[in-house]
């Protein structure tokens, strides 16, 4: 069996073939995946969503891109949503993105920050995007040693994902890893604790190479995510499934099993 940690079930291209999209998955053993939601107008769908397969589970939050947008009280829709369903396992994705048009930094740091104590006062793991802006969050996260979490979709440095092991992140590989352009990407993914390894497709984006032609990416290609790490690990393939499945259930819950 394989998770796929981190997808975009409810996002165009994926939403209008959802049905179709999960049978693919478990026709390629992915049996268990987690919906993000990332800003208010998307959680409603994300719930909908969650509530119509058994398989998909959902983490919720305000992603980077949309802490510009967000109302004064959007913490308590959040937790709101966050407590609507027993299958919303984490909060996120959250975090800072320093590369595109999102928010100033300080308007992304507020509003990571209110959502990193709600995950606190909630005691669920967090899902983080962090996008050029590993120094900052760290920074943040040293300051909160109690929460558990994810840095997903990982594309620093190995010594970028060396400070996040020094505080036992776990980190999300997605087909980025298949990517020639990518060698500090499969150099970080040799050092994660073996224990802290999670892999994931954030579909509808980031198709593994060698279905590159096929768009948008979906949570099946998972799979082309877990050769690439089995290969870089000296894994085989089941065993790539199991200590990845291993490190899910560690981080999100016995929830997910269910
Ligand atoms: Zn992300
Ligand atoms: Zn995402």
């Amino acid at each position: 069996m394989l998770i796929d940690t981190h997808c975009h079930l409810t996002y165009e291209g994926l939403e209008e073939r959802q049905v179709d999209v999960v049978q693919r998955a478990a026709s390629a053993g992915v049996n268990r995946m987690i919906c993000i939601g990332t800003h208010p107008a998307d959680h409603p769908r994300v719930l909908e969503t969650v509530a119509a397969f058994g398989q998909v589970f959902a983490a919720l939050g305000i992603h980077p891109h949309h802490a510009g947008e967000v109302a004064e009280n959007f913490i308590d829709e959040l937790q709101w949503a966050i407590g609507s369903s027993p299958k919303v396992l984490a909060v996120g994705e959250c975090g800072l993105d320093y590369h595109g048009n999102s928010a100033s930094p300080e308007v992304q740091k507020t509003v990571f920050l209110r959502q990193i104590e709600l995950a606190e006062q909630l005691q669920l793991p967090m899902i983080l995007h962090v996008r050029d802006a590993h120094a900052d969050a760290l920074a943040i996260m040293k300051h909160h040693p109690r929460v558990r979490f994810v840095v997903h979709c990982f594309t620093g440095t190995p010594q970028e994902c060396a400070r996040w092991m020094e505080l036992s992140a776990y980190i999300g590989f997605t087909g980025v890893i298949t990517y020639k352009n990518a060698p500090d990407v499969r150099s970080a993914c040799r050092l994660v604790a073996e224990d802290r390894l999670l892999i994931e497709t954030d579909s509808p984006y980031l198709t593994p190479q060698a279905v590159r032609k096929i768009k948008p990416n979906e949570p099946a290609f998972v799979a082309y995510v877990a050769q690439r790490v089995a290969a870089e690990r000296g894994w085989t393939i089941e065993q790539t499934g199991e200590i990845t499945c291993a490190n899910a259930v560690r981080l999100f819950g016995d929830t997910l099993l269910q």
